[in-house]
């Protein structure tokens, strides 16, 4: 596929760039400031920032390109129905890890069975936005009033554990991404699948698993 890549030279985009190239995917980078023209591309893939994304999706959208994005921190909602109208894609996972995925997954399962539970979010100093989305996904999935607690250091990656408290027990459930090449998988699965999903906004890697 020909894809547009915002944030190429940020965290994620630097490492997802070679992935997705050696997966045979053609990449244009396009950075802040950049003309956003990505007319005749089959998707464009976001790993920008909370201000940056809803900016780079119109664009991709309004030029009839479907979207694969990454960049946690805003409402995707709005932009629902100008895919929807066109017949485009606009896939948007708050994590493209697989092994957080299964995490949420479990979580869900276990709430259930544990009438409380505690989300730490750990994440590197630089990330903008806090709750992470992964943990806001993660406490909607186990309802009630889920606290969150969000943990910002030099260091860290992106790692999240969930404490379920019980009559005498506890759970944890933990992942942890130590390098963000983790994340490429997620976006080649969302990429391969993007076509077969509903016009219009889709939210969640289950989606395409
Ligand atoms: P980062 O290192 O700050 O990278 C962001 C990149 O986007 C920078 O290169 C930045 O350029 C560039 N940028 C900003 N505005 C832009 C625009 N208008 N057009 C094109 N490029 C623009 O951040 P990161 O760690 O890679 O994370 C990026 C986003 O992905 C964050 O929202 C993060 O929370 C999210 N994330 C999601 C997942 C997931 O699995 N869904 C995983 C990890 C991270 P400058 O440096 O010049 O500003």
């Amino acid at each position: 596929m020909k894809i547009a890549l915002f944030g190429a030279e940020g965290k994620v985009g630097a490492a997802l760039k070679p992935v997705l190239e050696r997966a045979g995917h053609e990449v244009k980078p396009i950075e802040i400031g950049d003309d956003p023209d990505v007319r005749g591309l089959d998707a464009a893939v976001d790993f920008t920032t909370p201000d940056a994304a809803p900016r780079n999706v119109s664009a991709a959208l309004e030029q009839g390109v479907s979207c694969v994005v990454g960049t946690t921190g805003w409402d995707p909602q709005p932009l629902h129905e100008l895919a929807a109208v066109n017949g485009l894609r606009l896939f948007v996972a708050p994590n493209f890890s697989i092994g957080a995925v299964l995490m949420m997954r479990f979580a869900k399962q276990a709430a259930v069975f544990f009438p409380r539970a505690e989300v730490i979010e750990l994440h590197n100093e630089a990330k903008k936005d806090a709750p992470s989305g992964t943990a806001r996904m993660t406490a909607e999935l186990i309802g009630g009033d889920t606290v969150v607690h969000s943990v910002r250091l030099p260091g860290l990656v992106a790692h999240q554990e969930v404490i379920f408290g019980g009559e005498g027990q506890l759970l944890t459930i933990r992942h942890d991404t130590t390098a963000r090449e983790s994340f490429a998988e997620g976006v080649l699965l969302a990429l391969a699948k993007l076509d077969s999903l509903p016009p219009g906004l889709t939210v969640g890697l289950d989606a395409v698993l």
